[in-house]
């Protein structure tokens, strides 16, 4: 036993004071770390020197809705992007290699589902000298990154718009841009048919083409999921769970099938405020949309709705430059070109091809008994009665008045001779409606050239009138081929 006298027992003491003060300190600052970690809204994690992460703050796991036990050793990385992982391993294996501070960018999947994406900053530990591990801090950057995301597809399909580059192109640019920015989302983009009602694909990337193929079966309507409805309605349509919504039952084996569970859509407008199509965000897992999801949803529809605008009004134009305005028929100019393209092809394969002129019957008097307007609608109605009779590569246009140019690809003078036939006997035959009640029956004059290798444009066309001449001069209501090559 030792015995300790006066000052050695006080000096002692004072010792054991000062000792229970710096613990007392030194707990008291660790629960406060403690505190300031746990009540962070930063994601705080730290690993040891075996490179294993050990502990995640309670953001941490509010965050990805996860037990510590999940997260510890490398189970977080069953929460990052998949595409995202490896580089996210490497960069930690690389820092921690070097002892150095890391930077890394990737995607982590929040608890709803939805990967955010997250810049991670990592620092070594040092006790002493010795490295002892990493502690480090996530931030969610989403609401930057989605805006940087989305503004450079705006740039880039914009850019697409004034290039007139071809829409699906452009509607494909607006579709990876949302799924680039939201990477759990499957985006599609589907156009309206007037007409029809009917949905057809725009643009679906990562949509199975049996599910895109049984969407364009359907005609728009309420009830017909969530695009059938939006396309309709002029609503947004937020399916958050298809199993359940109302609007998706019918329908629930082609999804099952897809492996969709939640759908939202949102109708595209024109300038004019006609519905162009819809835009749909489908999940995997049954999902809710928040309200900057609404802003990515509105934004994409009203730049879609600017690129189909552009490409019907491009479509609109392409028409008028090349079609008749009275009759819908290729126009002389068009005629022209495409005549001159069937020579070379009869030059290049030798298949024969023909070219018939007709011009109607004393139509001069048409308009003299009955009026101008009366006059045109016979002549729509006769432009209607030739492009019946005609196949897919056949070409019919209005030269000018009452006069039309027919082109019949791979028919010879022998051939062409029997249509002219047919349709001449047809006109005569039907009725022509000129509104009001009124109809009339008129007769037509046919020329015909056929094409040969030796043709050249202004040489067969008037081979063509000059048969057409004699069909005229003969009594009218006739077809005549040209006999003579030599123009
Ligand atoms: P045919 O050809 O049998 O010799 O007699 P036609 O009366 O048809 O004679 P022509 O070809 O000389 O006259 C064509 C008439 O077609 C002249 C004009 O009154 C009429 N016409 C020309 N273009 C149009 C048009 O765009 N609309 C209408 N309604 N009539 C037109
Ligand atoms: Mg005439
Ligand atoms: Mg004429």
């Amino acid at each position: 036993m030792i015995t300790l006298n006066e000052n050695e027992y006080s000096a002692l003491r004072e010792q054991a004071q000062q000792l229970a003060k710096v613990t007392d300190e030194l707990i008291a600052a660790q629960s406060l770390i403690k505190d300031i970690s746990e009540s962070a809204s930063a994601l705080i994690w730290m690993s040891g020197s075996d490179e294993k992460y050990h502990y995640f703050n309670q953001a941490f796991l509010e965050f990805t809705g996860k037990q510590l036990g999940e997260l510890a050793g490398f189970g977080w990385i069953d929460s990052v992007y998949p595409e995202d992982a490896s580089h996210c391993i490497s960069a930690y294996r690389k820092a921690f290699s070097e002892q150095q501070s890391f930077e890394v960018v990737y995607r982590l999947k929040r608890h709803d589902g939805e990967y955010r994406w997250m810049i991670c900053h990592g620092a070594p530990r040092f006790t002493g000298e010795k490295f002892v591990g990493f502690i480090g801090h996530c931030l969610d950057f989403t609401r930057h990154k989605r805006n940087e995301i989305l503004g450079k597809t705006r740039s880039e399909a914009l850019s697409q718009v004034a290039k007139g580059m071809p829409l699906k192109l452009i509607l494909n640019t607006i579709v990876s841009g949302i799924e680039e920015a939201k990477s759990e989302a499957l985006c599609s983009i589907q156009l309206l048919e007037p007409k029809t009602l009917k949905l057809k694909n725009g643009a679906a990337p990562s949509l199975p083409g049996f599910y895109t193929k049984e969407v364009e079966k359907l005609s728009a309507g309420i009830g017909v999921g969530s695009c059938g409805t939006a396309a309709i309605t002029g609503e947004v349509v937020i399916a958050e769970d298809l199993n359940t919504h109302p609007y998706w039952q019918e329908f629930l084996q082609l999804t099952q099938k897809a492996g969709l569970q939640s759908c939202w859509s949102a109708p595209i407008f024109s300038a004019q405020g006609d519905i162009l199509g819809t835009l749909a965000i489908y999940h995997r897992e049954p999902h809710s949309p928040r309200e900057e999801d609404y802003t990515i949803i509105r934004h994409a529809a009203d730049l879609a709705g600017i690129a189909i605008d552009r490409d019907r009004d491009t479509e609109r134009l392409n028409q008028l430059a090349t079609t008749d305005y009275l009759t819908g028929l290729t126009n002389r100019r068009v005629f022209y070109e495409k005549l001159q393209s069937e020579i070379s092809r009869v030059q290049r394969s030798l298949n024969p091809a023909s070219l018939l002129i007709l011009d109607v019957d004393h139509f001069k008097a048409i308009n003299d008994r009955f009026g101008h307007a009366a006059g045109d609608m016979a002549l729509k109605t006769f432009a209607d009665l030739i492009r019946q009779r005609l196949r897919d590569t056949d070409v019919a246009a209005r030269l000018g008045g009452e006069e039309f140019a027919l082109l019949l690809p791979g028919a010879n003078a022998e051939a062409a001779h029997q249509f002219a036939e047919s349709l001449r006997d047809v006109i005569e035959q039907t009725e022509l409606d000129l509104g009001e009640g009124l109809s009339i029956q008129v007769t037509v004059s046919i020329g015909i050239a056929q094409i040969t290798p030796q043709s050249n444009e202004e040489q067969v066309m008037n081979l063509a009138d000059q048969a057409l001449y004699q069909a005229k001069n003969a009594g009218r209501n006739q077809v005549c081929v040209a006999t003579d090559h030599a123009a």
